[in-house]
Parts: C-alpha cells; sequence; structure tokens
C-alpha cells in the first residue's frame, strides 16, 4: 500500500523514518523549520558516541545493534565515513560497576565485548589519564563515534534521491478533524494533508502535543572543546561514571577541534526555543573540575569551542514511541533522553515496518508506563 506520510522534523530519528518509509514505498513529506541536524536541535553538533553496553536493557541493545551494522552498512553503500569506530574505556569512580555488569552478557550474546581492565595496566597505557580514584574499569572495542550534523544532512540527500520530498517550513498544528489527523498546518498558513503523521520534534514537540510536557523535560547540555597536546588523540573515548545521574565522556581527538568534554547530568533546564546558548560560567567551573582531576595536564586548557545542545527527557530516561492521544493516525517519537542519536537508523525502520506492516513498538516505549508514578531518572540508573 503506498500512503501518503508526513514526518516533522528532520533530526536522526524524523530524518531516518522518512527515509525508510519513503525507501519502502510510501510517499513521505519531511518537514523541518530550521534544516536537518541545525545547531538548536538535539541532533546538531558533530559527533556522538556509539556503544553497545545499555546496562542490560534488551530493547536498547538490539536497537544499538542493529543501528550499528546499519550505520556500517550505509557508509559502504553511500560512500560515506559517518561511523568512526573507536574503543570505549568504561570508568567508575567508587559506585559498583552495575551498568557494565549487566551489559556483559546481553553484549557477549550478540558477538560483542565489554572487557572489565586491570587498573594497574590503565596507568602504565595511558599517563595522561589520572586512575588514582577509578575502582574499575572495562574496554569496549566495537565501540565508535558518529558523524551527527553531517549524518542528518546526508539521510535527507539520500531520502530525497529516493523521490521523498523535504520542505523547510515551520509546521504549527496539526490538521485535525473527528480524532483523524488529517495533515499539519504551517506558518504560511497553507495546510499540507496526509493520512499518516509523525511527529518527531525533539525538544519542541510540546508545541504541537501540549499533553506531553507532563512527562518530558528539556535540559541544557554545554559541550566544550579543550586545547591538548595531540598525543590525547590517540586516546580511546571515555565515559566516567561518577554515581547516580553523574556520569561525564569525551572523545579525544574531535575532527582536529580539539578534546571534547561533556556531561550526561540533566539538572540545567533549556528553553529550546528562548534560552541563550553561551557559556554558562558555573557549568565550565564544574567541567573544569572533572577535566583537572581525570586529565591533570589539561587543567587550565584553552577552551577551543563551545556548543550548547538539548536533551528531550522522558521522565524515567526512556523513548516515547507512541500514537499521539486523542487521535487514530498520527504518532510521536519523542524521550531520545540524551542517547537516542546511535539508533536513529534502527528506530526509522522500526516506523516503517510499524506503519506498513504491523510490526510491534517495544512496550517499553508506550506512553501507558506513565500511567503508573513513574521516578525520574536518567537511563544510566539500572537499579
Ligand atoms: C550534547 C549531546 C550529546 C549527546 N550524545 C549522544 C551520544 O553520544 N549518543 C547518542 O546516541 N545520542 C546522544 N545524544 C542524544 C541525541 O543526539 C538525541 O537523542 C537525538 O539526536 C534526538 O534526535 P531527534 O530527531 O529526536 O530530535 P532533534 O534532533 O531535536 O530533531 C527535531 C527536529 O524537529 C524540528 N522541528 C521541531 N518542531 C518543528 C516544527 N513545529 N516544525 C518544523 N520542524 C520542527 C527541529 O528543527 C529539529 O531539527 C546527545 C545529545 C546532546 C544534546
Amino acid at each position: 500500500m503506498s500512503k501518503r506520510i508526513i514526518v516533522v522534523g528532520a533530526g536522526a530519528w524524523g530524518g531516518w523514518a522518512a527515509y525508510h518509509l519513503q525507501k519502502s514505498g510510501c510517499h513521505v513529506t519531511l518537514i523541518d523549520k530550521n534544516g536537518p541536524g541545525n545547531a538548536w536541535a538535539g541532533s546538531g553538533g558533530k559527533s556522538r558516541i556509539i556503544r553497545l553496553a545499555y546496562g542490560g536493557n534488551n530493547d536498547y541493545t538490539n536497537l544499538t545493534e542493529e543501528s550499528l551494522k546499519l550505520w556500517k552498512d550505509y557508509d559502504e553503500r553511500w560512500n560515506e565515513s559517518l561511523f568512526h569506530q573507536k574503543e570505549a574505556l568504561w570508568l567508575f569512580r567508587g559506585i559498583p560497576a552495575t551498568y557494565a555488569d549487566l551489559s556483559v552478557p546481553l553484549m557477549k550474546a550478540k558477538g560483542y565485548s565489554l572487557n572489565q581492565v586491570p587498573i594497574t595496566g590503565l596507568v602504565e597505557k595511558y599517563p595522561e589519564i589520572n586512575f588514582s580514584d577509578i575502582t574499575s574499569a572495562f574496554i569496549e572495542r566495537e565501540a565508535g563515534y558518529l558523524e551527527a550534523n553531517r549524518a542528518c544532512g546526508v539521510v535527507k540527500g539520500k531520502f530525497e534521491q529516493l523521490g521523498g520530498r523535504y520542505l523547510q517550513a515551520n509546521v504549527i498544528a496539526l490538521s485535525k478533524a473527528e480524532g483523524r489527523v488529517n495533515g499539519v498546518i504551517l506558518d504560511s498558513g497553507e495546510e499540507l494533508s496526509a493520512d499518516y503523521t509523525v511527529l518527531a520534534c525533539g525538544p519542541w514537540l510540546s508545541q504541537l502535543v501540549p499533553a506531553i510536557k507532563a512527562h518530558i523535560h528539556i535540559s541544557r547540555q554545554e559541550v566544550y572543546y579543550f586545547e591538548a597536546p595531540s598525543q590525547y588523540a590517540a586516546l580511546p573515548i571515555w565515559l566516567e561514571f561518577r554515581g547516580a545521574d553523574q556520569m561525564y565522556y569525551g572523545i579525544p581527538d574531535h575532527f582536529q577541534e580539539g578534546f571534547k568534554f561533556a556531561y550526561d547530568e540533566r539538572t540545567w533546564a533549556l528553553d529550546p526555543t528562548k534560552d541563550d546558548r553561551g557559556i554558562t560560567e558555573e557549568i565550565l567551573r564544574q567541567m573544569r573540575k572533572i577535566l583537572a582531576n581525570r586529565f591533570p595536564a589539561l587543567a587550565k586548557a584553552n577552551v577551543l569551542k563551545h556548543h550548547t545542545c538539548v536533551y528531550e527527557n522522558a521522565q524515567d530516561g526512556d523513548f516515547i514511541i507512541d500514537g499521539i492521544p486523542g487521535t487514530k493516525n498520527a504518532m510521536m517519537l519523542a524521550g531520545s533522553s540524551g542517547h537516542g542519536f546511535k539508533m536513529g537508523p534502527a528506530i526509522g525502520r522500526l516506523i516503517s515496518d510499524h506503519l506498513l506492516e504491523g510490526k510491534p513498538i517495544p512496550t517499553a516505549f508506550s506512553l501507558q508506563r506513565f500511567a503508573d508514578s513513574c521516578p525520574r531518572k536518567s537511563q544510566y540508573e539500572v537499579n
């Protein structure tokens, strides 16, 4: 069956959903107000980590493994280099390595490894890193990073090559009648009609689906690029757990743009439309403290670049992929919660298989879970 589908949002999720739907024979219109992977969006910026360790979560391990294969496969088919393999060093500081321990069997079952390594060996191998307060460490060899904003542009281009229609426009409302969504209304007043509408609006979703506000909070995620000596480029990706909702990570060789360093806390709120995206001195101070502790020689490193990005967090850190309440023929892809980029290819395929063949969406992503009291946490909290 050939369906007319509108996808709003050309980030990692909407772009891949549009691509797979168009590839499966639908007539898709992909709409974005600021362009694929734009600097204000969750998919903005140059890179995203892909790692298979997922704290024993089957859904995410499956989606990530499928995505890793798809990223590699499309890189080959399209002659792009969106995926860069680089091993990841997982560090645990004074807390049990539960997240890693739970990841090991699921990864092993799929032929991947996450190996605990003795800290004494790491001290010798990586003299740039201070391991004195690290209690356990793991190496994930198959990890890497993806080119984020470039990937969104490439996917949109490939979607157009398949005959998909891309529009740069602002959607201001769903066009609804008696529970049916007939399409969308643009700020120009133009109305576009479709058989099915998919909203992948990232942090702006609540403008079109106000009910989602109760389950989503948007956080400010500042990313810093520090000047570092050239030998730092050889260091692995590192992810460091310091407590329940405290995680820091970095990509040391970041396209010759410096040592990328960011945090995973979700404590600083952000209005994605109105708030200033400049440096927050309090955040920079905190980042410097962590950096000086882990990479002592970088204690006074210059900031070469800064980017304020945005997480669209579900209250429990899990994705929300479900129908739009009160409608029959529209769905939303939401709550990517700071870990959704890597899974774009598999999520896009899932949406296409769901709409065209009825493939079920994992129940963990349904809105129904919020009917019971649902704690606010991050995806890294596995207990
Ligand atoms: C600093 C940072 C680091 C991250 N690190 C990782 C990582 O290492 N690994 C990982 O897997 N994930 C990571 N993530 C998370 C990941 O990037 C996001 O989960 C993912 O990119 C979200 O994609 P999206 O398509 O849902 O949303 P977005 O990329 O935000 O896309 C939504 C799009 O919708 C458009 N839009 C919204 N409303 C409208 C409208 N009304 N009309 C028209 N267009 C509209 C916007 O312009 C935007 O382009 C990170 C995120 C950040 C911010």
